[in-house]
């Protein structure tokens, strides 16, 4: 039976499991430092996701077959690279290869040299080179490093583009960095993700999420509220023909430097008037799409982790199930722009049959309740044959599970709903 390690404390890393429990190896699941719903399908470690030294102690000591890596900032420190020093294998890329996350710059100047259509955009470290870079309004400033997602501003006129450089490059409030300024692009956002050897990127099912607090789109970024897949006018051949533009070009520019990308492509895209364009590339499964994505694979989560990290994806064809998957958000009181804790969870021992639920911001109390422990609290997903009966689904369980102070948008899968009912 083989033992896999999978890293992270959030609602993907539990959608993760979940999935790996579902493979035919039947594998022995293990997770540091897991949250309280993957403790129910899981044995949890109590080892910090950003802990490199003893994550590499504990995947040791446990010896498991395979780490599999959920967030960004162990893969930027060197997580898989320790773990290759000491004979483990990982899913996930190098410090190198996840440098395509870690560094807009970085990103941007593989984009370029791959070929991959992108917005244009000047790499500046002073406010004078920044503004001088700005002609026209809107325009987006992004932070050069890691930034929880919060490194990303859309500046309305001059007075904010200031205000924003001056804040990222001289008062540092997210430490040392350059901004990359770039041209602002209209339409709709896409996250197509794909699987990658080294050598070959094979796409996943898209998904689509919803980043704002409300309705609409109004309000600020979150992390994200929600997610559906498959996604409207996406279908297998559109997925693959995307793939070979902004994922397999991407593969090879690494492959030729030397610093080859395994693990998951995650392509940001906005489908503008004149094409596709890359926002952004990032190293690892989406947050909440994945919740909404790996239910409905059907092939061998952890056989394709194993042949991601082996660089043996070739011939692999993704099994997936035609069903819609709408994901919902339930987040706490205050967020983004704070969390509340310790409100006490209601009703998900009520859950109907059919509705996955993932932990993401949970703990248990002294009593043993769960209460919230994190802006973004749970996440549930239902499949439906339809879009409509997948959110309904997936909103009627919503119903059932409360807590003070409880956020949820109401519009996901909206624009799927309208298309296809
Ligand atoms: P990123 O982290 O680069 O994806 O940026 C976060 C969000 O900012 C994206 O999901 C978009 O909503 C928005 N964004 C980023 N880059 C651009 C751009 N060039 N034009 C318009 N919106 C953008």
């Amino acid at each position: 039976m083989p033992k896999v390690l999978v890293v992270g404390a959030g609602g993907r890393e539990h959608a993760i499991v979940r999935a790996l429990g579902r493979s035919p190896q039947a594998p022995e699941l293990h997770a540091a430092p897991g949250n309280p719903g993957i403790a129910a399908d899981a044995q949890v470690h109590d080892v910090a996701a950003d802990d490199v030294p003893g994550l590499v102690a504990l995947a040791r000591e446990l010896a498991v077959d395979l780490v599999a890596v959920g967030p960004e900032v162990p893969l930027v420190a060197g997580l898989v690279d320790a773990l290759t020093d000491a004979g483990i294998a990982a899913f996930g890329p190098t410090a190198a290869a996840a440098a395509l996350e870690g560094s807009k710059a970085f990103a941007k100047e593989v984009m370029i040299a791959a070929g991959v259509p992108t917005a244009g955009h000047a790499t500046v470290t002073t406010v004078a080179d920044g503004m001088a870079a700005i002609d026209r309004y809107p325009v987006v400033l992004k932070y050069d490093g890691l930034a929880a997602g919060k490194g990303v501003v859309i500046a309305q006129d001059e007075g904010e583009a200031r205000a924003t450089l001056v804040d990222m490059l001289e008062d540092h409030q997210f430490g040392d960095a350059a901004v990359v300024v770039e041209e602002f692009l209209d339409g709709e956002e896409l996250s197509l993700l794909a699987i990658c050897d080294g050598e070959r990127a094979i796409p996943l099912a898209p998904a689509q999420d919803y980043k704002r607090i409300f309705d609409g789109d109004e309000g600020p970024n979150t992390g994200g509220m929600g997610s559906y897949s498959p996604v409207v006018g996406v279908d297998g051949e559109r997925a693959a023909r995307i793939s070979a533009d902004v994922h397999q070009p991407i593969v090879d520019e690494l492959a030729r430097r030397g610093t080859p990308f395994r693990g998951i492509l995650y392509a940001g895209l906005m489908l503008t008037a004149d094409g596709i364009k890359v926002l952004e590339y990032n190293t690892r499964f989406g947050d909440p799409e994945t919740q909404a994505v790996l239910p409905r694979l059907r092939s061998d989560l952890l056989a394709l982790m194993g042949a991601s990290a082996t660089g043996s994806l070739a011939d692999v064809v993704l099994d997936w199930d035609p069903r819609w998957a709408v994901t919902l958000v339930l987040a706490s009181a205050g967020y983004p722009a704070s969390a509340s804790k310790g409100d006490v969870v209601e009703g998900l021992d009520g859950l109907a049959d059919g509705v996955e639920l993932t932990h993401a911001g949970t703990a248990r109390d002294g009593d043993g309740r769960i209460v919230t422990a994190g802006g973004r609290v749970l996440n549930l997903t239902v499949l439906g044959d339809s879009p409509a009966a997948a959110r309904d689904g997936a909103y009627a369980a919503a119903e059932g599970v409360r807590f003070a102070g409880r956020q949820l948008r109401r519009d996901i899968a909206q624009r799927a709903v309208e298309r296809f009912g």
